[in-house]
This record gives structure tokens, sequence and C-alpha cells, in this order.
């Protein structure tokens, strides 16, 4: 790909589109930005762009800056279905996400992971399992480093692990991972895809390029998946919790079985501190890639033996009483909830609502009705909620979450859980996920422990 004099646009400003605007200068292109934030929201960012002198677009996208370039590049977040971007397609103009500016200047194996849920988690899993074992693995995309700084990164590393969103697929073309993993499909992101359909197309195009020598990993217990699965050429892997697997990986919760290319494991999961039966799907993926990609037996083990999860995703927070606080505040739709409510044995007491993704809510319902004993409802979601899953069990509403920790407080028993799940995004009370579950956490710590 040759950008030197080319007119080529950033749209997206954070940490990817800033890294994208360095390299495009570095190969000679005439560089533009344009970014939806106002200057004053993105101070950082604008000090940093003075001094590699482009011209910039701020607080909104300029039909204008759009149609006159020779190569649109999309940030992770950046939703391509965008008026400007619509248009400059139909004039002919190429546009792309970073993922595809980046990967045609890499050179190694790409292990990409995408899925509804789990995409972080198991991303991180893959990179520890190979770095364990000494290789040089560099994790990127949406979480670790922008992926456009792996871009000619010479003999530094050997196998590059990534995360991949479905804003990110949409803008690909000849994007092929020699490894991709789909760890399940449900409904999410409904306010910005106009149809379930495009949302799943767009999943999917993570096996668009693969061909036969390929390698693609994917979770049988997921209908959906399971459903697009003649479409995918590479060699396929699967992964379930419910049924032994012919090449893959099978799990009755307390162990996995792995079965590659006539080699037969098992992996104790007793020490595992990581909770919730999501996660040992996500164990049974990254074991699965892993092993593929060299790691040995015990490099694996030592990884599920230490990888405590990540924060904001079914998170320990403390126990107060005989009574478990959790902070989930990344479950953001319908399917990690549902998850996360599986792992639970105990009643629960659920903490949801937020902004609306209009997704629908069925899915909920009998675990609702089964496991929570007390839901408490916040957020702009909450009469639609309460409407919806309401009647299904004691629920009340909150102004804010902290109102919401107090009402939980005081009425859990002894060997409940508290659970904060939203199944929203956070947008319409706070900045982010990361922002909601700390003030989850904060709330919780405050409580008075009366021992
Ligand atoms: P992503 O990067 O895809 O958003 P994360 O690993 O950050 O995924 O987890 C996001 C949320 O989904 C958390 O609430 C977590 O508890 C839940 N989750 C994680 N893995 C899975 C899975 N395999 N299936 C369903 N839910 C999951």
């Amino acid at each position: 790909m040759d950008l030197h004099g080319k007119r080529a646009l950033v749209v997206g400003l954070a940490r990817t589109g800033l890294a994208t605007v360095k390299f495009l200068k570095e190969k000679g292109s005439i560089v533009s930005t344009s970014e939806m934030k106002s200057e004053e929201e993105m101070k950082e960012v604008l000090q940093r762009l003075k001094e590699l002198s482009v011209s910039t677009e701020w607080g909104g996208h300029t039909m204008k800056n759009f149609l006159h370039q020779d190569i649109i590049i999309l940030s992770p977040g950046v939703d391509p279905a965008l008026e400007p971007i619509q248009k400059a397609l139909d004039k002919g103009i190429q546009v792309i996400s970073e993922m595809e500016l980046a990967y045609q200047f890499i050179h190694i194996p790409i292990i990409a992971i995408t899925g509804t849920n789990g995409k972080t988690t198991t991303t991180l899993l893959i990179g520890e399992m190979l770095k364990e074992e000494g290789k040089k693995a560099g994790v990127g995309g949406n979480v670790g480093e922008p992926l456009i700084l792996f871009a000619e990164g010479g003999d530094q590393w050997e196998i590059l692990v990534v995360e991949v969103s479905s804003f990110q697929l949409e803008g690909i073309e000849n994007f092929r991972p020699r490894c991709s993993v789909l760890l399940n499909i449900t409904e999410d992101h409904l306010d910005r895809y106009s149809k379930y359909e495009d949302y799943i197309e767009a999943k999917i195009r993570i096996f668009k390029n693969q061909g036969f020598e390929d390698i693609a990993i994917l979770n049988q217990d997921d209908p959906i998946v399971m459903r697009y699965e003649e479409r995918v050429r590479a060699k396929k892997f699967f992964f379930s919790l419910k049924e032994k697997v012919e090449e893959g990986a099978s799990s009755n919760g307390k162990e996995i079985f792995l079965k590659l290319k006539g080699l037969e494991e098992a992996y104790d999961l007793s020490q595992s501190p990581l909770k919730g039966i999501h996660n040992v799907e996500n164990m049974m993926a990254a074991i699965i890639a892993a092993r593929l990609f060299g790691s040995s037996k015990g490099a694996i083990e030592r990884v599920l033996n230490r990888f405590r999860g990540l924060e904001h995703r079914l998170e320990f927070v403390r126990e107060i009483e005989g009574v478990s606080y959790y902070n989930d505040s990344k479950g953001t739709n319908v399917g990690s909830v549902a998850k996360s409510l599986q792992s639970f044995q105990e009643p629960v007491i659920l903490i949801a609502g937020g902004k609306d993704k209009n997704t629908d809510l069925h899915p909920l319902k009998e675990l609702i009705q089964g496991r929570v004993r007390r839901m408490i409802l916040i957020g702009e979601a909450k009469e639609r909620m309460a409407r919806e899953l309401g009647p299904l069990t004691d629920t009340v509403m909150a102004g804010t979450l902290e109102e919401a920790v107090l009402l939980a407080h005081r009425t859990a028993k002894r060997g409940e859980v508290i659970l904060l799940s939203p199944a929203c995004s956070s947008f319409d009370m706070f900045k982010n996920y990361k922002e909601r579950g700390n003030v989850f956490k904060e709330a919780v710590l405050r409580l008075e422990n009366p021992s």
C-alpha cells in the first residue's frame, strides 16, 4: 500500500487515531483529521496533534472534509454508517478501518478475537499464555496497544493477539487472521445497527479472507455462531460446555478437556481465580489457540492458576455480613448479564439499567424469575425494564446508583449476592462503564460494616 502523497483522513482521535496520524505522516501522506468531540474535550490530544502539523476538524464531521480524500481511516469506535462516510464510499473513496491499515504492514501471524462478550478477557488470556511460554506476543486492538503500533514492528514480535470489534470488521478488505476466534453472538448495539442481522454479518466478516490453511475457533453451544459455521473455510476447532467436541475443548466446569490433532489433555480449574461459567468458555477458547500456537500445557496451567480477570467484569468487591458484592459494570448487554446471573447459585439482588440499547430483554426472563430475589433499576431504561421484567420479581427503582446500593444493602440477607450488571451502557449517567463501576465500588466500600 503506497500512502506517499495521498490525502488521508483519520476519523476519531483517541489513542488509536493519534497513532494512525503519526504512522501516516511517516509514510508521507497529507493527513487531516475529524473528531465528533470538541477541542475542549480533547485537550490532551490537541497538544500532541499540534506537534504533528495536520489539519483538524472538531465537534462534528463536515461533508467537504470527507469528499476530498484519497483514503479514509476509521478509528475503532467510529460507526461506518455515519453519513459523510457513506457519501465518501458512494463517491468511490477508499474507506478502511485502522485494523485494515495496520494489517497491510504486519507480516507476522495474527490471532483475532471477536464476539459480543468475552473479547478482552480471552485476548489477554491468550497473550499471557503465549508470553508465559516465552513467545514474543504483542497484545493489541481494542485492548492493549492500537494495532497500528505493531505495523512494521520488525523482529520485536513474533505473533499478535488482537481484540476486534464489529465496527473494525466492517472496515476490512484483506485482513486475514491466521487464527480467528468467535466467542458468541447475542443482541447488542441495536442502537447503532438497524438490524440484528447486520450486526451478525459484521462479526462473521472475521472469516471472510481466511483460507483452508487458517484456523477458526468456534463456540459450539452458540446457535447463531453455528448457523454461520458453513461460511467458515478455515480449519475449525470447537469449544462446548454441553457436549463432547470432535476437535477442540469441552468442559464440565471443573476441568477442561482438550482434543487437538490426536493429543488429549485435561486442565484442572480448581485453582483458577476466575469466576463465572462464561469464563470457562473464554478459557477453553484461549487454551485451544495458545496450544495451537506453541504454548506448553505447563505454561497454560500457570496462567490459568493466576489470571484474576479484569476490573468491572464480575469483579468481587467485598463481603459484609455474609452478603457478597460484585461489580459487573461491563455487563452492558443482555448476553453478558445472563452469563453473570448463571454464575451464582445464591439468590441475587440485581442492580440494572442505564442507557437503553433497545435490545430484546426476553432472554433474561427465566433467569430473573429463578435467581433474582430483588431487582433495583436505575437510569433511562428503568421504565422499560420495569414494564418488561419488573413483574417477574420484587422490583423497585432508584434515582442514583448510590441509592440503589443502599437499597440493596438494607434488604439483603446473609448468603445473598448483590450484583451490578446493568444490561445497558452507562452514558446516561456516567462517562463510561469504568466510572460507573468505580462509583459502585466506592458506594459499596462506604457501607458500614456492623461487625
Ligand atoms: P468484551 O471485550 O467482549 O466486552 P469482556 O471480557 O470485557 O468482553 O467482558 C464483558 C462482559 O461480558 C463482562 O460483564 C463479563 O462478565 C461478560 N463476559 C465475559 N466473557 C463472556 C462470555 N464468554 N460470554 C458471555 N459473557 C461474557
